[in-house]
């Protein structure tokens, strides 16, 4: 297995003074693998942006580990992002997730100044140069609000074009449309590294609700299992266990470069697979 390949770890800020402790009992526990950076992600229209900016402050100077906050432009204007950008320039933050982000519902798709995240892209740059290493979404299964998928191939072309150094995909339970979306993009003359995004599998219901809003397909083998186990957490989370494990095998062994594990602020799950995967620590 390469050692060039980057492994990362994805958090969400809490709410709470109890949860954003919870949060560094797993980033310490996580640390210790040696991950190549931790995340963060940001609310979009900015109802996160100082518990997003704090958590990733926190985990730099206290866990040790780098961390990149994800940015999003709906709903924050460019004075915000400027703002944003020159705290997390003077913290010595060197990797940022740039996004479009999901404005929650009622709040209006066409609120601040930028609407699409090659936009977002663009405004990092002029504003900081080569400061930041910009990574950007991508969605092997297509993103669910694009017109067809040739649309969002090309979007994805956009912000590498627009400046991202590389990329991490929405998950998916299916290594082979990872593959195809970067055959694509490639034969687009896009060459930056897309990093799949893996998300353990421990909780049927909530994986579901997610899988609804993001358009991540769970398919029907996976779903047809997961509901017969009803409530038995254990066999959901062996079967689960098992299921990622053999995706991860098979999309490092077709050559991907790297891992981003959303652990939804849980270590165990995503350590399994670390482990089993027998991935350098
Ligand atoms: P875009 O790349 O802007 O794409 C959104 C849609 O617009 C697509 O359908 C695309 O085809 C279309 N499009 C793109 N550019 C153009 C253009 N120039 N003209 C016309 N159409 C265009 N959300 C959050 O709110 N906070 C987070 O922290 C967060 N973190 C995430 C991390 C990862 C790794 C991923 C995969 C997603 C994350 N999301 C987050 C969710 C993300 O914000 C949503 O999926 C959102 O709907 C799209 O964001 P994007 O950056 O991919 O947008």
């Amino acid at each position: 297995m390469s050692q060039d390949r980057r492994y990362s770890f994805e958090f969400f800020p809490t709410k709470t003074d109890a949860g954003h402790e919870k949060l560094l009992a797993t980033a310490r526990q996580l640390a210790t693998y040696n991950p190549d950076f931790f995340s963060c992600t940001y609310g979009a229209g900015g109802s996160t942006r100082d518990r997003t900016l704090n958590t990733v402050l926190q985990l730099e100077s206290e866990v040790k580990v780098p961390a990149a906050p994800h940015l999003s432009c709906v709903g924050d204007s460019k004075d915000d992002l400027r703002g944003l950008l020159s705290e997390y320039k003077a913290a010595g933050i060197k990797r940022i997730v740039a996004l479009r982000g999901d404005l929650p519902s009622g709040m209006g798709m066409a609120s601040g100044e930028m609407r699409h995240a090659n936009d977002l892209v663009e405004f990092i740059r002029e504003e900081t140069g080569d400061h930041f290493h910009i990574e950007v979404a991508a969605y092997p299964e297509m993103h669910p609000q694009a017109r067809n998928f040739e649309d969002d191939l090309a979007n994805f072309v956009r912000k590498a074009n627009a400046g991202a150094d590389s990329a991490i995909t929405q998950y998916f339970f299916n290594a082979d449309c990872y593959f195809y979306f970067v055959e694509r993009v490639r034969a687009m003359g896009v060459n930056i590294p897309i990093v799949p995004g893996i998300m353990p599998i421990t909780n049927y219901s909530k994986l579901a609700r997610f899988s609804d809003a993001c358009g991540a397909e769970i398919p029907r083998w996976i779903r047809k299992q997961l509901e017969a186990y009803g409530d038995d957490t254990l066999s959901i989370q062996r079967f689960g266990e098992q299921v990622i494990t053999e995706m991860c095998e098979q999309l490092l062994q077709g050559g991907a470069p790297g891992l981003h594990f959303y652990t939804l602020n849980q270590a165990d799950a995503s350590l399994a697979v670390w482990n089993n995967l027998k991935l350098p620590r």
